[in-house]
């Protein structure tokens, strides 16, 4: 997807990382997760102490590896940074958590994907700050405890429902990223524009916010992509005629929905009669993987209200209805 939410080759990264900001006053939004964060950061810093283990959990793009390094920065501590899935071994997260010095943030992305063995030696390295590993091998082979440094753990995950009950019980603090307001990508709009370079009037910038799907990452991308637009077909000042052309070019209808939103909703209403229809038989539908619907397509339909979880399956509402240009039938809820 050109428009995915998450970040698509080293180049895009690199200007990703150019664009994030480093302490809490650049970062837009969020007051609630930001509240309850710059309370605690404060108290550990007063008393010289790690902060409480963090979980972060929303859809892609939100702003959970930002925050982790804002949390870094605002400890006045190390930031190392790794996924799930690159830890393979309990080796591998033994030897971050040896290297770890006092007070250090340790942030694990997709930290629902920890294998079991991994999982398994992080419990007593959040509890008492201390590790269990196996020397030697065979007859002769023992186990021995090692002491780390107090430290911070800060997981990022898409579904906090995804985690396993002793790993969840284990986080002092957990923070749900909401999708940003077309206001607040407003700002963060102007921002990156500005730190591009990028000449843009207050309607070009509102037009790209409006359409990005209430994400940050999107609205830093579409930005890229509008001034593209703007530089070669028009006098390299983003407007909103400039926006209006390149996200319509884009595919990204006014509603800010892509490609594969509407081919959700189109699915659900021509192939399933509007539902209740299961993920499985939307993911083959429309050539999805499970995950993807649940994780990055269908949070931002539901949360805007085109469609609706029910134990039964998504229902397409009348606003979907409505927006593909469908007559809906009678019992179509919305
Ligand atoms: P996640 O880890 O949740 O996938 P990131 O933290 O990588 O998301 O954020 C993606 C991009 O969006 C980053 O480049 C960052 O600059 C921008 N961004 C995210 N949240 C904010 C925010 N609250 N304010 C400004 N920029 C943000």
């Amino acid at each position: 997807r050109m428009m995915s939410a998450t970040p698509a080759s080293p180049k895009e990264e690199a200007i990703e990382r150019a664009l994030r900001p480093k302490l809490f006053d650049e970062y837009v939004g969020q007051a609630k997760a930001r509240e309850q964060l710059q309370i605690f950061i404060g108290a550990a810093r007063k008393r010289s102490e790690a902060l409480d283990h963090v979980l972060l959990f929303g859809p892609p793009g939100l702003g959970k590896t930002t925050l982790s390094h804002i949390i870094a920065h605002e400890l006045g501590v190390n930031l190392r940074q790794t996924s799930g899935p690159v830890l393979e071994k309990p080796k591998d997260l033994a030897a971050l958590l040896t290297n770890l010095e006092k007070n250090d943030v340790l942030f694990i992305d997709e930290i629902h994907r920890l294998s079991p063995v991994v999982e398994e030696i992080l419990y007593p390295a959040l509890e008492d700050y201390q590790i269990d590993i196996m020397i030697g091998e065979g007859p002769a082979a023992r186990s021995i405890k090692l002491d780390l440094q107090p430290f911070t753990l800060v997981g990022a995950t898409t579904r906090a429902g995804m985690l396993t009950n002793p790993l969840r019980d284990r986080f002092g603090i957990v923070a749900r990223l909401e999708f940003y307001t077309p206001d607040e990508l407003a700002r963060i709009v102007k921002r990156s524009a500005s730190l591009l370079q990028a000449p843009m009037d207050e309607e070009g910038g509102f037009e790209i916010a409006r359409r990005s799907r209430g994400t940050p990452r999107i609205a830093n991308r579409l930005l890229r992509r509008v001034r593209d637009y703007a530089d070669v077909k028009g006098t390299g000042k983003i407007t909103l005629d400039i926006a209006n052309l390149a996200l319509a070019m884009l595919d990204v209808d006014p509603q800010g929905f892509d490609v594969m939103d509407r081919k959700l909703l189109e699915a659900v209403i021509h192939r399933f009669d509007g539902g209740p229809v299961g993920l499985d038989n939307i993911a083959a539908s429309i050539g999805e993987e499970r995950d993807t619907i649940e994780d990055v397509i269908e949070p931002y339909l539901i949360q805007q209200g085109f469609l609706q979880r029910t134990p039964r399956g998504r229902i397409a509402t009348l606003a979907a209805y409505r927006h593909l240009g469908v007559t809906p039938p009678q019992a179509a809820s919305g």
